[in-house]
């Protein structure tokens, strides 16, 4: 069990000097304890309490990584159990099965897939993560064959599930560079596990029909001083396995429970065989609280809603999305091109940049820092003000590359529009645009022709 507050309290130097960005060392230990800071911001713990307040300055839900090299799947340091307490850290990772005994050429096209989805939205590129490959056939030379024909297609991480430990051991060995996740011990094979565990450093599953079960192997993994596994609870039905990952979730968090801490993997593929079922379980074991979601295709109906709904749960809800401050080009503008601004909340920034696009006219994009707010929002909180944007305006460097004194507002705020003109005043002219951003693209053309 992780140590609490008062149990942490002890080890500190106890002389509320400050330094960690808390009045005192008691409120320094209690967010300790709630996995919401960091050891390394006292500097002043010596070496003997640092070693014993290790574990309790991990992440209730501890670290594991999937992958080798670029595509490497960083999973679990959570520390809340709803998003809106803090923010999630480590969004879900989605793979796509392969069974190795479909037809070469159904596996080559659906690599094909897995590899080729790639969505931009707001900023983010959105793609599937990892391969999951089954040992369907029970033949370990077939299961070889296919992996090394995936790996040799794909870049992704891969998920290694066999019931066969020596296909397993085989694997890992062949592929222990590309640090594949394996799946799975049992209470009937974790020595065996553990040891292709260390041998190769490949992170592991553990798999338990039940809580207690799942218990009983993780702590024996770390007995035998492995941290690097994934907990698969082994229901397939949807209200089991909704519990359970509950469950887990709740007390890694609430009852800091450290042989539950560990991200978890489920498998949507084997409870139903409607895809678009599958992606609807999926959606509950986004929110809820699965780390790795294991899929049976990768079609895109149902892998792009499925991206979308992870993109949104995990962005932090403290922070909006923004994007820089600065001019942005959009196609090639020159003296002659208008000039329009808006705010660094980045759906705004991408709505508009969209139908700029679209219009096909080529503009100057001013967009100003107003931590992230929409133009409605920040006008109301006082950052998308006449005198702010004036001095946006004008410290842009928008004169540098065009003498053109006209810029367009969002028809939202048109009631700057003569106190703006005042602000920047030398012959500045304020044009209104549309409130709607949909209608920027036809506004551009009329007042650009
Ligand atoms: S920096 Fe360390 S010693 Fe100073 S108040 Fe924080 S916890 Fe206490």
């Amino acid at each position: 069990m992780a140590l609490s507050g008062l149990e942490i309290f002890k080890k500190l130097p106890k002389t509320n000097c400050k330094d960690c960005g808390f009045p005192t060392c008691l409120a320094f230990a209690m967010q300790l304890a709630a996995g919401k800071v960091e050891l390394e911001k006292c500097p002043h713990v010596s070496d003997e309490a640092k070693e014993s307040l290790a574990e309790a300055s991990q992440p209730p839900i501890l670290k594991v990584e999937i992958g080798s090299g670029e595509g490497v799947i960083t999973l679990g340091e959570e520390t809340v159990l709803f998003r809106h307490d803090r923010t999630f850290v480590n969004q879900n990772a989605f793979a796509v099965t392969i069974n190795d005994d479909m037809p070469d050429e159904k596996i080559e096209s659906m690599v094909g897939e897995i590899n080729d989805i790639a969505y931009e939205r707001v900023g983010m590129t959105l793609a599937l993560d990892a391969v999951c490959i089954k040992n369907k056939s029970g033949d370990k030379a077939k299961f070889m064959a296919v992996i090394e024909k995936i790996s040799s297609l794909s870049k992704k991480p891969m998920i290694l599930v066999s019931t066969d430990t020596a296909s397993l051991k085989e694997a890992a060995e062949k592929f222990k560079d590309k640090k594949p996740l394996i799946h799975g011990a049992s209470k009937d094979n974790i020595d065996d596990i553990l040891a292709i565990c260390k041998d190769t450093g490949c992170p592991i599953v553990v798999k338990g029909s039940s809580v207690d079960e799942v218990m009983e192997l993780t702590a024996k993994a770390r007995e035998d001083g492995i941290k690097n596994m994934i907990i698969d609870i082994g229901s397939r039905k949807l209200k089991d396995d909704f519990y359970n990952q509950v469950i887990l979730r709740s007390a890694a968090i609430k009852k800091q429970e450290r042989s539950l801490g560990y991200p978890t993997i489920v498998f949507p593929d084997e409870m139903t065989d409607d895809p678009q079922m599958e992606a609807l379980l999926a959606t509950v074991f986004v929110a809820k609280y699965a780390s790795v979601i294991v899929l049976s295709n990768a079609d895109r109906q149902n892998i792009y809603p499925l991206l979308v709904y992870r993109q949104n749960i995990y962005t932090d809800p403290r922070r909006p999305m923004q994007v820089e401050e600065k001019i942005y080009e959009i196609g090639k503008p020159d003296e002659n091109s208008p000039i329009l601004i808006t705010t660094n909340f980045s759906l705004t920034y991408f709505i508009i940049s969209g139908e700029v696009e679209t219009s096909k006219v080529d503009a100057w994009l001013l967009v100003m820092n107003v931590e992230g707010q929409s133009v409605l929002t920040a006008w109301a909180a006082g950052k998308f003000v006449p005198e702010l944007i004036a001095q946006f305006i004008k410290k842009s460097g928008i004169q540098d590359k065009t003498s053109k004194k006209e810029i367009v507002i969002p028809g939202y705020v048109a009631q700057l529009q003569g106190e703006l003109e005042d602000e920047l005043g030398d012959g500045w002219k304020i044009i209104v645009g549309p409130r709607e951003a949909g209608e920027v693209s036809k506004f551009l053309k009329e007042y650009a022709s």
